[in-house]
């Protein structure tokens, strides 16, 4: 079962507004992470222009996806391994229960992989009554708490050191502390276990390389090269996108990768994998299955206005200079991808009308833009899908939301494209919001539709002269003298 709560958000984005631990959290998160990204970018001996190169690279990928594809496959198919091209995230899971059944599969250790979230793969094997054992740290602990990651790279951002003491000593029967190394040692032995006993690793795929054949993955545990290694079978799951032509590309890519991801160089394990154990190698599993998936990113490549988002990295920096994710948290947006990356993916994946509110729950701000290591240009995209709300899109099964509002900003730019009209208004205005301003000056409650303006703030009102009449009065004065 996948979990798209999208239609939730702004009651979950209160919540997480109103959770004081959450708001320490998230801002500790935006001050370790999102502050460092631009000055990173800025010491690379290539400077942050490499970015705009990054997203050369990965856009010319995403516009050959099909040769590229085709070349990964053949050179993973001819080391013995199995590719399985997913159109849909059912598909892509049975897939995966299938060969676990075959190879009578009780427990499967699993590196962090956002693209399994987004088909909900957990649900589906608990379902099956096969176990994953999540073995990220942050995974592992918001699996043990029965929750959802709430970032993408960060997932138990969220949670304070002694819910995860509390919570270690409750799941893991182990004395209670917020000593993080004693908690990461108690995870460790736990996990040890599971990684031994496994008959399946799960892992994701950072970035694939069609010239050598092979995935990637990244960790700065050593957790996924455990899952991937000692298990008899590996799975590993792509997005279809997560692909580039030639291996020189991926110095570029890991390199603003973990940048943008943790402020890193380099992350501490990279790991390359091209099919299963070859003779003379002294591990690895004895099959090895990549899973391919589709699940509406050909409906994405097909739009010439969204296909930049397929240049996506999940790296996370978006999440942290966020301003909107930071006040919110991961949580509110109802899908595997939160933050500025999920309000413009999620509304491409599940439906535009059913996850709007993200979309317009974003500032426009561009602080996303300027951390994003490939520079997606996602404040674009969030006025694109607006756009779709208010006009309705066929193409994309979007209808129109909210035609008062459109029949509004009609009139709004009928006014501003008129002086006398502007000023009329504003006249109007002023002598209108007389009625509403209190004796401190300001205006604390507005009417009807304009409630939401002062819901959570007090507004001033207009200036009784306007900035042009004051202006007009001091030029006067000037030229007198
Ligand atoms: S949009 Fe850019 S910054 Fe955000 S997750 Fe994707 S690659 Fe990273």
């Amino acid at each position: 079962m996948i979990r798209i709560n999208t239609e939730n958000y702004r009651d979950e984005a209160i919540k997480g507004i109103n959770d004081p631990v959450l708001q320490k959290a998230l801002a500790d998160l935006q001050v370790r992470f999102g502050r460092g990204t631009a000055e990173a970018y800025r010491n690379l001996p290539e400077g942050p222009g490499l970015r705009r190169k990054a997203h050369e690279i990965r856009m010319k990928a995403v516009e050959n996806l099909d040769i590229l594809l085709e070349r990964l496959s053949e050179k993973i198919r001819a080391r013995g391994g199995h590719v399985f091209f997913a159109e849909d995230a059912d598909a892509a899971v049975k897939y995966c229960l299938e060969t676990a059944r075959k190879h009578n599969v009780r427990l499967a250790v699993k590196g962090k992989s956002m693209t399994t979230e987004e088909i909900g793969l957990n649900n589906a094997f608990a379902a099956a009554g096969i176990e994953i054992a999540e073995t990220d740290l942050g995974e592992y602990i918001i699996q043990l708490a029965g929750e959802h990651p709430s970032h993408i790279i960060a997932p138990a951002i969220h949670k304070t050191r002694s819910e995860i003491g509390l919570l270690f000593s409750e799941k893991l029967k182990i004395p209670f502390t917020t000593d993080p190394e004693t908690l990461t040692r108690a995870a460790r032995k736990a996990l040890r276990e599971k990684f031994l006993s496994a008959g399946m690793g799960i892992s994701g795929c950072n970035i694939a390389c069609a010239e050598t054949g092979h995935i990637t993955v990244v960790s700065n545990e050593g957790n996924i090269r455990m899952s991937t290694t000692l298990p008899k079978v590996h799975v590993a799951f792509m997005g279809m996108e997560r692909i580039t032509a030639r291996l020189s590309d991926h110095d570029i890519l890991f390199r603003l990768l973990s940048r943008g991801a943790a402020v890193q160089k380099m992350a501490g394990y990279v790991s390359y994998i091209g099919g299963p154990r070859q003779a003379g190698h002294a591990d690895g599993p004895d099959e090895f299955h990549l899973v391919i998936i589709d699940n509406g990113r050909t409906k994405i490549l097909a739009d010439e206005e969204f296909r930049e988002m397929l240049c996506c990295i999940r790296c996370g920096a978006c999440l942290n200079v966020c301003p909107v994710y930071g006040k919110i948290g991961g949580h509110a947006y109802g899908y595997a991808y939160s933050g500025p990356v999920g309000a413009v993916v999620t509304p491409l994946l599940v439906g535009i009308n059913r996850a709007k509110d993200l979309c317009l729950g974003e500032t426009l701000c561009g602080a996303c833009k300027d951390a994003c290591p490939v520079d997606i240009d996602l404040p674009r995209m969030l006025l694109l899908l607006r756009s779709k709300l208010a006009d309705g899109d066929s193409k994309w099964n979007a209808g129109r939301e909210n035609t008062g509002e459109k029949m509004l900003y009609g009139i709004w730019s009928e006014i501003v494209q008129r002086r006398w009209a502007y000023d009329a208004m504003l006249g109007l205005s002023r002598e209108g919001s007389r009625l509403f301003t209190g004796k401190d000056g300001m205006i604390s409650s507005l009417p009807f539709f304009l409630q939401g303006w002062t819901e959570s703030r007090d507004m001033k009102p207009p200036a009784r002269k306007s900035f042009m009449r004051q202006w007009k009065k001091l030029e006067k004065q000037r030229r007198v003298k």
